[in-house]
């Protein structure tokens, strides 16, 4: 039970794709070793997953980071991609190409194919996204977790990140692309003018997610995008307050080392969002609890050590730590140090 005073039989993670699914595959190896002190070998797991990188292409509908999460953890996953399944075949993309149907850039795998048709007909048929999820990870997560690993998507709404990029051969300067044409068209090269996180005021938080915020042991943010994979859950409405208001502590992993992002393009968005790029900046991006921010706690790397004061003297409680998720032993390291960190929930009042 939440808070019963006996370690931590319950967290919950805010995940983007593939940094967030390699930290829960850490996470989860950690626990159930009992390599994480003070976290209950069989301890839960809730991870509510960005749904900002969704789009609609070809009739279908596409979750990266929920799908990345899934697949990494149900083993699907093409481990040196990153996304995706492995063992993958391209014939539908390239017979739609052949029909010069747009766009001929994106990655639609056969194998992947099959999980947005599920996913669209369900959709169809009327179910909300949270409810397509699970029955997806019927198959890619209950042989394992059983019911101890809960996927949930931030929302049920309709949710997506745009960018405005210069572009010159526009009259005004300036193009508004989906997230997914500027990563994986344009690889991040665009000037970056504005985010738009197109419907998050508007959405509500799907079922189950504000009461994995609230009733649970811990929070923690892994070493996911924090604009464009943590950025749109923490702005879905009335997520960030529950953050603020759980008992659970909250810690967080950054995901800049040495002043760089390891895979991604963490450091394009920070810039384009005003934020220095460094695990300081991160850290104070999300702000301390104490001061109207998220964290209680914040992890950077060794190399970043000397960031460790100008957090702290933030209110945060903070650490320098291995923080490259090498091999699961690694990661799971990782987790401890999160949990060491901030300690286990408040008692119940
Ligand atoms: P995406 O949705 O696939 O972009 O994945 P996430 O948002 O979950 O994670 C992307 C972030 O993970 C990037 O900013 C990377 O810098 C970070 N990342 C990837 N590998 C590592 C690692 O080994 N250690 C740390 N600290 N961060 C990492
Ligand atoms: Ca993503």
């Amino acid at each position: 039970m939440a808070g019963d005073g006996s370690g931590i039989n319950h967290i919950t993670v805010l995940s983007g794709g593939v940094g967030g699914a390699r930290f829960l595959q850490g996470l989860w190896h950690g626990i159930t070793t009992g390599q994480v002190p003070g976290v209950a070998e069989d301890a839960r797991v809730t991870v509510i997953a960005n749904n900002g990188d969704d789009w609609w292409v070809h009739g279908v509908k596409v979750c990266p980071d929920l799908d990345t999460v899934m697949y990494t953890l149900g083993n699907g996953i093409d481990h040196e991609r990153g996304w995706g399944r492995r063992e993958e075949t391209w014939h539908a993309k390239e017979e739609l190409a052949n029909y010069g149907v747009e766009p001929t850039w994106f990655g639609l795998g056969d194998r992947d194919l099959a999980t947005h048709l599920v996913r669209t007909q369900m959709l169809d048929a009327g179910y909300p996204l949270s409810q397509v999820t699970e029955a997806l990870c019927r198959r890619w997560l209950a042989p394992t977790y059983a019911d101890r690993l809960r996927l949930l998507p931030m929302t049920d709404d309709r949710v997506e990140t745009h960018l405005a990029i210069t572009d010159a051969d526009s009259p005004s300067g300036r193009r508004v692309v989906h997230f997914q044409e500027y990563w994986v068209k344009l690889r991040a090269e665009a000037e970056v003018e504005a985010l738009l996180f197109v419907g998050l005021d508007d959405s509500s938080p799907a079922p189950g997610v504000i009461d994995a915020i609230t009733d649970t042991d811990l929070v923690i943010v892994p070493p996911s995008n924090p604009i464009v994979s943590v950025g749109p859950i923490l702005g879905v409405p009335r997520v960030r307050e529950a953050l603020v208001a759980t008992r659970a502590p909250v810690v967080g992993l950054s995901p800049i080392v040495g002043g760089r992002h390891l895979r991604g393009m963490a450091e394009q968005l920070l810039k384009a969002s005003g934020v220095e790029v460094s695990a300081a900046a991160v850290g104070l991006h999300y702000g301390a609890r104490s001061d109207g921010g998220v964290l209680d706690g914040w992890l950077v790397d060794e190399v970043d050590a000397h960031d460790v004061r100008r957090v702290a003297e933030a209110g945060l409680a903070c650490r320098a730590v291995p923080l490259l998720m090498t091999d699961l032993d690694a990661t799971a390291a990782m987790a401890a140090a999160a949990v060491e960190l901030v300690g286990p929930a408040r008692p119940a009042a």
